[in-house]
C-alpha cells in the first residue's frame, strides 16, 4: 500500500533538484560534521551515507574527533573515519572528493583542523544545517534555523525528492535519533506539528522508537552517573536573582571519576529543571582549552552570550563556546558576562 502524506516544502524545490543532480553527477562523496559529533550530527550524516551507498556512490563520513559510546549502535558507525586519528588520510579524502556535504554546522571553524582541508578542496560543497549564520564556503546552502534538527532536514530532502518509499529502516533510525537528541526527546524546540507527522512516517519504516530512546539515554556508565551526582551536589552555583545556574568541572574533578569522552553530555540541561532557572552554563576544563555549554529557556539568547564572551555561538536556547586561558580566568569571564547581562537576566523569567 502506498502511503501519501503532505509536508510543507521547507527546502526550496529548486535546491532539492540541484542537490539530487549534484549527487547523480558525483562518485566520491564525503560527508563531514562538527567537532564532538552528537546524535544529530551522526544521525543526519549516517542517514545520508546509507542513502548514497544505496545509490552505488563511493560515500564516506569523516568526523573531526571521536563520538560517545551511546551513539555507536547506529548502523554504519564502524565505517566512519575520524580525522584526529588519521589527519593525512582525511586530507587526501577531502582533496579528492567530487562532492562534500557539510551537515549540522555552519562554518568551517566548527570542524577544527578539517576546516582548512575543506576550504582547500576543489569539490562542490553543500551545506545542510539548522544553525544561524551560514558561512560562504559552500556552493549550495540549505540553512534552516527554524527546523529543530539537521536530521529532519535530511528527511525532508529525501521526502521532497520523492524518495520516501525507498527510505530504509536503518536510514529512518538514524534520522529519528538525530531528531530525538536535538529536542531532548521531543521536550523542547519540538512544537511544530510536522515533526510528529515525520515521526509517524519514520515509524512506518518499522523503527523501534522506545529502543532508540534506551540506546541513547539509558546507556551511560556508572562513572558518569557518579560524576553527575558529584557535579550537581558539589560543583553547582545558583544565582536566583539572575535566574542563572553554573556547573563546573576541573580536570582534577574529571580525573577523580575516570572521565570518558561523552560522560558529561547533557549535564548542562539539569539546572534548567530547577524552578526559576532560565540560563544554565557548564564550564569544563579540557586539554588545552576550556569548553563551555549554554542552555536557556524562553527568549534569553544564550548564543549571544556565547559569542560575546566565549568566541562561540549556536542556537537561541542551546549554544557553546571555548576559552583559552586558565580555569579561573574562564570562571571570571563568565562572572563578567553575568554582570553585563544582569538586567536582561533579571527580567528573563517574565519574558515569553
Ligand atoms: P553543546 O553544548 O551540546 O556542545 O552544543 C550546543 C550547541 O552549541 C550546538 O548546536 C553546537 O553546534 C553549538 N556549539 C557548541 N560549541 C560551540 C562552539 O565552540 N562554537 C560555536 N559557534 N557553536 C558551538
Ligand atoms: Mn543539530
Amino acid at each position: 500500500m502506498k502511503f501519501t502524506q503532505s509536508l510543507a516544502d521547507v527546502i526550496e524545490p529548486a535546491q532539492v533538484e540541484q542537490i539530487m543532480h549534484a549527487i547523480a553527477q558525483s562518485d566520491q562523496i564525503v560527508i563531514t560534521t562538527h567537532l564532538s559529533p552528537d546524535g544529530d550530527a551522526l544521525g543526519s550524516s549516517l542517514a545520508l551515507y546509507h542513502f548514497l551507498k544505496k545509490k552505488g556512490k563511493n560515500a564516506r563520513i569523516i568526523v573531526p574527533n571521536s563520538f560517545p559510546y551511546f551513539l555507536r549502535w547506529m548502523k554504519g558507525t564502524g565505517e566512519i573515519d575520524v580525522a584526529e586519528y588519521h589527519p593525512e588520510a582525511a586530507r587526501h579524502i577531502l582533496l579528492h572528493a567530487d562532492l562534500i556535504f557539510s551537515l549540522d554546522y555552519n562554518i568551517p571553524k566548527r570542524i577544527g583542523e578539517m576546516g582548512p582541508m575543506l576550504e582547500a578542496s576543489p569539490a562542490r560543497k553543500i551545506l545542510i544545517d539548522h544553525h544561524p549564520f551560514p558561512g560562504d564556503s559552500f556552493n549550495i546552502v540549505v540553512s534552516h534555523p527554524e527546523i529543530s534538527s539537521t536530521s529532519e532536514l535530511i528527511f525532508r530532502l529525501l521526502f521532497q525528492a520523492g524518495l520516501y518509499e525507498e527510505l530504509t529502516q536503518a536510514e529512518a533510525e538514524c534520522i529519528y535519533c538525530g531528531m530525538m537528541t536535538d529536542t531532548g526527546g521531543f521536550t523542547y524546540n519540538s512544537s511544530n506539528p510536522e515533526i510528529f507527522e515525520i515521526i509517524s512516517l519514520l515509524l512506518r519504516k518499522q523503527i523501534d522508537k522506545d529502543a532508540i530512546y534506551s540506546q541513547v539515554f539509558h546507556n551511560y556508565s556508572a562513572e558518569r552517573f557518579r560524576l553527575l551526582g558529584f557535579t550537581l551536589s558539589q560543583r553547582m552555583e545558583i544565582y536566583p536573582d539572575l535566574h542563572a545556574a553554573l556547573i563546573r568541572l576541573s580536570r582534577e574533578d574529571q580525573a577523580q571519576f575516570r572521565f570518558n569522552k561523552g560522560d558529561t553530555e547533557g549535564f548542562v540541561n539539569y539546572p534548567l529543571s530547577i524552578r526559576g532557572i532560565i540560563f544554565s552554563t557548564f564550564i569544563r576544563e579540557d586539554e588545552g582549552l576550556i569548553k563551555l555549554s549554554f542552555r536557556s529557556q524562553k527568549s534569553f539568547p544564550c548564543n549571544e552570550f556565547a559569542a560575546a564572551f566565549f568566541n562561540g555561538g549556536g542556537h537561541l536556547n542551546a549554544s557553546g563556546g571555548e576559552f583559552y586561558g586558565s580555569f579561573e580566568e574562564a570562571l571570571h569571564a563568565y562572572a563578567e558576562g553575568l554582570k553585563k547581562y544582569e538586567e536582561i537576566l533579571k527580567r528573563s523569567l517574565e519574558a515569553v
